[in-house]
């Protein structure tokens, strides 16, 4: 996590809020971090949990040590007052949440720390349940417990979850905090040019990007192959088709690794929760797809000079049917001719 190496770009707006935040003392309760996929929210979540921890800096704003033992229990994931939940299948289960006791240690004072903390992510994937079981505890908490919940996918809340949480909205870092957080975290040159526009100042995904081999130079070349396609040359398709499993396959396995070592942090070495699961690493690889495909796509779209949300729709219907031409997969929209749909008539439900 790059706030826990004491380095925390972008999000100025954000910090500035939680600093006023943690200045008033209004810092119980339930807060909700939303935003992109790969924005940072897990990290500023994770910096937020230290600020309000930090034996050195308390109540100071946004700052922290990193060092001291609040710092230290959130950023090595132990002790009794933080609590790190998020999704070991398809669901955040109720299982998980009895399992962590969470409706009982909510009420409990700290042991150590200045405060109780309760970080879950992908909140989305609480299953009725187990969202069910929390909502009381959620409205009914007391001021030494903060619950950080963190979404890319806000729409797919429980509206009664929402309603529980102040809102925080995570924005994209500019495009020169992103080059700047590149070049300390991975040497100057590592991001190129062209990239760093796609990549929608989303710091989290950059990392991700530069810390998987071969895979910047590889969506690159992906975003070549779409534009080669969007000019009319079919046969591109195949290799492009290939290209994009590679790549998230790739991608995925980065995802998997880390998610690897926080179960290994969370539940120990050698327990049987500490492997991941089947269903999670088929997520993982369907992130990993929706990425790569995006990025390809932004690329594309630079290169052939189409433009927003229309361009991204034109780009993708385009594509799945050439796909479909090729593979014969959805026979409905064979007879469409993509020259028309590259000149504006996007077939309704295509994007
Ligand atoms: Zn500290």
């Amino acid at each position: 996590m790059e706030g826990g190496r004491g380095r925390l770009w972008g999000f100025e707006r954000e910090r500035e809020l939680l600093s006023r935040l943690i200045r008033s003392g209004r810092t119980g309760g339930c807060f909700i971090l939303t935003g992109p996929l790969g924005v940072g929210k897990t990290t500023l979540a994770l910096a937020f949990a230290m600020a309000l921890v930090c034996e050195q800096k308390p109540g100071e704003g946004m700052v922290f040590c990193g060092k001291c033992r609040g710092c230290r229990a959130v950023r090595e994931v132990r002790g009794e007052d933080f609590i790190y939940l998020f999704p070991e299948g398809k669901f955040i289960s109720h299982e998980t949440v009895s399992d962590h006791q969470i409706t009982l240690r909510a009420f409990q004072r700290p042991q150590q720390l200045r405060r109780r903390l309760i970080l879950m992510d992908e909140c989305e994937k609480l299953n009725p349940q187990s969202a069910n079981q929390l909502l009381k505890t959620l409205e009914e908490a007391p001021s030494y417990t903060t619950f950080l919940l963190v979404t890319d996918t806000e729409h797919l809340v429980l509206p009664t979850i929402m309603s529980r949480c102040r809102r925080i909205l995570v924005g994209p870092a500019r495009e020169e905090e992103l080059r700047q957080a590149a070049g300390e975290l991975f040497g100057e040159g590592r991001l190129p040019e062209e990239l760093a526009p796609a990549l929608g100042g989303r710091i989290a995904l950059m990392t991700n990007l530069l810390e998987t081999e071969g895979l910047v130079e590889g969506v690159l070349g992906y975003g070549s192959l779409l534009a080669e396609i969007i000019s009319g040359r079919e046969e591109a398709v195949s290799r492009a088709t290939l290209l994009l499993s590679q790549l998230a396959r790739a991608l995925a396995e980065t995802y998997q690794a880390r998610e690897q070592e926080r179960l290994v942090r969370v539940f120990g070495e050698g327990e049987k929760r500490s492997k991941l699961s089947e269903a999670r690493k088929s997520e993982l690889r369907r992130r990993a797809k929706a990425v790569v495909l995006e990025l390809g796509l932004r690329l594309a779209m630079d290169r052939c000079g189409l433009e927003g949300e229309r361009g991204r729709r034109m780009l993708m219907a385009y594509l799945r049917l050439m796909q479909d031409l090729r593979f014969n997969v959805v026979e409905a929209t064979t007879d469409l001719d993509p020259h028309l749909i590259l000149a504006g008539g996007v077939p309704p439900g295509a994007g």
